[in-house]
């Protein structure tokens, strides 16, 4: 099968080192193994992170290694065990593959399994005509879809779900929040935000495109940074929902929190050096949030299908995966970047 292959890391042309090639396809190894026919895979940050070098879980992956951990597509083969599925139906993957059995996994927490594999970070990702992945990873999608649409929710949209989530628990109708970033998650994030809470939203990027889609998305105002919002409209946010996580990002947000505020952070890119007064005598909440559930992936999923949240793919063919890579690196993808095989 065809897919896009990782040589050796770097932090210059990726062209270099992502090359299109031919390699073994993925075979059924267990039961309750799938193997999905790749519709769509997207493309993310931690991609980016992986091309060059940096350390993702338990380190730098194994070369060479096929990314991408956004996938959906349909199922093309299932193990003698699954039943839930059958050949042909559209589904979006989770990006572990746990066994259900970890503690933590009874909690409900798939995303803090330790050792688990991970398609695309420490396994065989879905920058490929096939992927293989599990039974209880795939959320089966209406027959009508195009599952495209529904790659970027597998990784972009659930850290957005999962973050706006846990701000939108705070925002009473009263409160504003900040979305910082608007790009694959904070797309993503505005609109959650919009869905899951009464708060006005305020969304906040460098990039004017950006800021047009946001408004277009339902955000009710825009600014390029956190200063300008604070110096401009109406009073402090109650929460942030931080999607670049920079040293200067993150900052900025804390310095701009109300009393009580909240900032979540999902980006992974800067530090945190602050003093404790500010945040004793402001009683605010530093928080992070990785990844999220399958449970609320299912959630997440179920907005999109009702049409009540839009994914912005911008889609490029898996041939041009360096391309897809470069051009996320230089901001300039609208939405999501999703490779199609
Ligand atoms: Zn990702």
């Amino acid at each position: 099968m065809k897919a896009a292959c990782l040589h050796s890391f770097t932090d210059s042309d990726i062209a270099d080192v992502v090359k299109i090639e031919d390699v073994d396809a993925p075979v059924i190894e267990a039961p309750n193994d799938i193997i999905v026919r790749i519709a769509g895979a997207g493309v993310c940050r931690t991609d980016l992170h992986i091309v060059e070098g940096q350390p993702i879980g338990d380190g730098p992956v194994p070369l060479p290694h096929v990314l991408g951990h956004e996938n959906a597509g349909f199922v093309e083969e299932v193990g003698a065990n699954v039943s839930t599925v059958r050949v042909g139906d559209p589904v979006l993957c989770y990006p572990f593959l746990t066994s259900g059995l970890a503690p933590v996994e009874r909690r409900g927490l798939e995303n803090f399994v330790g050792g688990r594999a991970t398609p695309g970070i420490n396994a065989a990702g879905g920058f490929a005509e096939f992927l293989r992945t599990a039974e209880r990873s795939v959320v089966p999608l209406p027959s009508n879809c195009d599952p495209v649409d529904f790659a970027p929710l597998a990784d972009a949209g659930l850290a957005a779900f999962r973050a706006c989530s846990q701000a939108a628990a705070v925002l009473r109708p009263s409160d504003t929040a900040y979305v910082i970033g608007v790009g694959g998650l904070g797309h993503l994030g505005v609109q959650i935000l919009k869905v899951l809470s009464p708060a006005t939203v305020v969304a906040i990027d460098t990039r004017a495109d950006a800021r047009e889609l946001a408004i277009r998305l339902g955000s009710d105002t825009s600014f390029a940074t956190v200063g300008e919002a604070v110096a401009a409209f109406n009073g402090r946010p109650q929460a942030i929902v931080d999607f670049v996580g920079s040293n200067a990002t993150v900052e900025a947000a804390v310095n701009a929190l109300e009393v009580g505020g909240r900032l979540e952070l999902v980006g992974v890119d800067g530090r945190i050096d602050l003093p404790t007064r500010l945040i004793v005598e402001s009683e605010l909440t530093v928080a992070g949030s990785l990844v999220g559930t399958f449970a609320e992936l299912l959630e997440l999923t179920e907005l999109v299908v009702a049409d009540r949240i839009k994914v912005i793919v911008d889609r490029y063919p898996l041939d041009e995966a360096a391309r897809a890579l470069t051009d996320l690196r230089s901001g300039s993808v609208l939405g999501r970047a999703v490779l199609l095989p």
